[in-house]
């Protein structure tokens, strides 16, 4: 079985898993109680978050767990607007549907741009200097797109949005961290998401930095934990985990960028030199963890079982969305073309993947001419 699909979720590390089942054996207690265990708990879980804000580099964030990076995304978008009753969104057409939907459902109160791409994949920053108003609360655009790869310009992102104090930036960072080595300093994001589960953690876990100073309400009712704002009892032992994952991908990012740079060059080079595939992934400000095709005279879904049939794994769109068959919404937002958008395929690549694997995925797909 060869898989190609770790921008839906990763395996879980060993060292990861270890580190894991030790927290749960022994810190099972809910740190909230009072008792030796439970503040036995919450000292792990205070371990936890100071390693990982010291190995992100963050001076000025508080850290707040949710069960993943959709749950996080909503709390962002959610928890800092409530308490506005108008202005201005401005997002992107691209972003993960758990940022999408969510502002979505506000567009009766507030006044929501979504910014366009290019047929590459990229937001033009003139696009959202334009955008930006006296009255915009908050600009949320995501770092890495999660179905092509382009990689969205953060840096100057936040010049721009430095220049409006009223407005907030939140940046999703899921399909960027531990792949990408930021170009910005992620102390002048005022929000930001991950989830666990895309960097060789378990699933179950992910979280919303908040920069202090910035104001969530709540969303959620119910205890006091995490602020209130997060309410219920976490689990210790995922919490670790996250902790062990950043702290033992994050420094290998530059690395792993390098080995996957080769085996992306490898199967974009071969994919774009064969008539009848079209490569939406773009050549330049990409990600080379994803590359995603389309092969216009056949259904995405097709091309899944094809690959499927010989133990490949790959998917349509993202994971979420990939049962709907429904044109997959960058693609289309970049192509305007439907019959792209419907037979597109993403190939996710990890430092796990081999040169091997991706020559026999290459020789499977060249099957289907
Ligand atoms: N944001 C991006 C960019 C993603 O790729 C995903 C998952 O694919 C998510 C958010 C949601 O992550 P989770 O599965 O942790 O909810």
């Amino acid at each position: 079985m060869t898989y190609f699909d770790y921008g839906a979720t990763t395996p879980i590390d060993n060292d990861v898993l270890e580190a894991y089942i030790k927290a749960s054996k022994h810190f099972f207690a809910n740190s909230s109680s009072l008792h030796f265990l439970g503040k036995e708990a919450n000292q792990m879980v205070l371990q936890a978050t100071s390693d990982i804000m010291r190995t992100l580099g963050l001076k000025n964030h508080k850290l707040i767990y949710t069960s993943c990076a959709t749950e996080a995304n909503n709390l962002a978008i959610l928890g800092y607007t409530k308490a506005s009753k108008k202005g201005r969104i401005i997002t992107t057409c691209v972003e993960h549907a758990s940022i999408y939907q969510t502002i979505k459902s506000l567009e009766e109160s507030f006044d929501v741009v979504y910014l366009p791409v290019s047929n590459t994949g990229h937001i033009n920053l003139d696009d959202l200097k334009q955008a930006m108003t006296q009255d915009t609360i908050l600009v949320s655009i995501m770092w890495v797109n999660n179905i092509v790869g382009s990689i969205m310009d953060i840096k100057q992102v936040i010049e721009i949005v430095k220049q409006f104090p009223q407005a907030k930036l939140h940046v999703d960072i899921v399909q960027g961290l531990g792949k990408i080595v930021p170009d910005f300093d992620l102390n002048d994001v005022d929000m930001f998401t991950f989830s666990t589960h895309k960097l060789y953690g378990p699933k179950g876990v992910g979280g919303l930095f908040v920069k202090h100073g910035v104001t969530l309400h709540k969303i959620f009712y119910g205890s006091e934990a995490q602020n209130g704002l997060r309410p219920g009892t976490f689990d210790t032992s995922l919490i670790v985990a996250t902790a062990k994952s950043i702290k033992k991908f994050y420094p290998l990012t530059s690395e792993h960028y390098t080995y996957v740079l080769a085996l992306f060059n490898l199967l974009q080079d071969k994919l774009r030199s064969q008539f009848g595939i079209v490569v939406n992934t773009p050549r330049a400000n990409v990600s080379p963890y994803v590359v995603n095709i389309s092969i216009p005279s056949i259904k995405g879904e097709t091309i899944v079982h094809h690959l499927e049939a010989a133990k490949m794994y790959v998917s349509t769109g993202s994971a979420c969305s990939s049962k709907l068959q429904k044109p997959e919404r960058t693609v289309l937002a970049m192509t305007n073309d439907n019959r792209l958008a419907t037979s597109s395929i993403r190939i996710t690549l990890s430092h796990l993947t081999t040169k091997d694997e991706v020559e026999a995925l290459i020789n499977i797909l060249l099957q289907l001419f």
